[in-house]
């Protein structure tokens, strides 16, 4: 329905030492080779901690494999006095494609902001990678029936200072916290109202363009089982994925959406 390349990315959270990612990345080639099945639908992205970049690197540029990789945070700053942080320029190096920035985890036991959150996205966008800008409501929020709000002005926080033509080129991932690591997924209509509302805001603030081309993921507890149904939804442009990226065989069948 759209010319938006489907984007499926795997969360690895605080998972996996460097031999375990090795491990996992070849499986997932191996099951995204199968040529029994159509693949070739969307873009995959392993999103590993920080030690296993390098190893993922290598694997990846020596066998040519389909898959990219970005990290799961990034620091604001370039270089210098920042003990235990990582620059955009560090990861740019190790060939990251994407950087996920404000996931719900570090806005609830980090404190990000959406202020944060913005300065994170520019640096990693500064440094030639693709942000993915984490939104999304607690549970309260939800029950409160201010979800859409709450969400869209993280949006317009996570997003300040981009211009329209960058907009475009970006991904949001919409992950409601209450359905995040705990079995409850959305529907595939609340992913879809809210994926929805968010691409409209992006329209005001932004323009035409820059909505038709931001990809919208929707993220909590997706699976094979129900990835088809979120992907059926006009404006979900492909999935986050956390526990179910962890194997191979259940983020290939999420891989490919149907
Ligand atoms: C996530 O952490 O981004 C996520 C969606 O986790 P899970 O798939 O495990 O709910």
């Amino acid at each position: 329905s759209s010319a938006r390349t489907p984007l499926m990315a795997g969360n690895w959270k605080m998972n996996l030492n460097h031999q375990e990612a090795v491990v996992l990345v070849q499986k997932l080639a191996w099951t995204l080779s199968d040529k029994r099945h159509d693949y070739a639908k969307a873009e995959v992205v392993v999103v590993p901690p920080f030690t296993d970049l390098r190893s993922v690197q290598t694997l990846v540029d020596g066998d040519r494999l389909s898959v990219r990789y970005g990290a799961q945070d990034v620091s604001v700053h370039e270089s210098g006095a920042y003990t235990g942080e990582i620059s955009a320029g560090m990861l740019a190096k190790l060939g990251c494609s994407y950087v996920v920035v404000g996931h719900s985890e570090r806005r609830e036991h980090h404190g990000e902001t959406d202020e944060l959150v913005s300065a994170k996205a520019h640096a990693a966008h500064r440094a030639g990678m693709t942000p993915i800008v984490c939104v999304g409501e607690g549970l309260e929020v939800r029950q409160a029936g201010e979800h859409v709000a709450h969400t869209t002005a993280q949006v317009a926080g996570s997003l300040a200072g981009f211009t329209a033509e960058q907009v475009a080129g970006l991904v949001v991932a919409y992950e409601p916290v209450w359905a995040i690591g705990t079995g409850e997924v959305a529907t595939p209509e609340d992913a879809q109202e809210v994926c929805a509302a968010i691409r409209a805001h992006v329209r005001e603030t932004f323009d035409d363009a820059a909505a038709e081309g931001v990809r919208v993921l929707y993220g909590g507890s997706v699976k094979a089982a129900n990835v088809a149904g979120i992907m059926a939804q006009t404006d979900v442009d492909g999935a986050l994925v956390g526990g179910a990226s962890l194997q191979a065989d259940e983020f290939g069948g999420i891989c490919r959406f149907y």
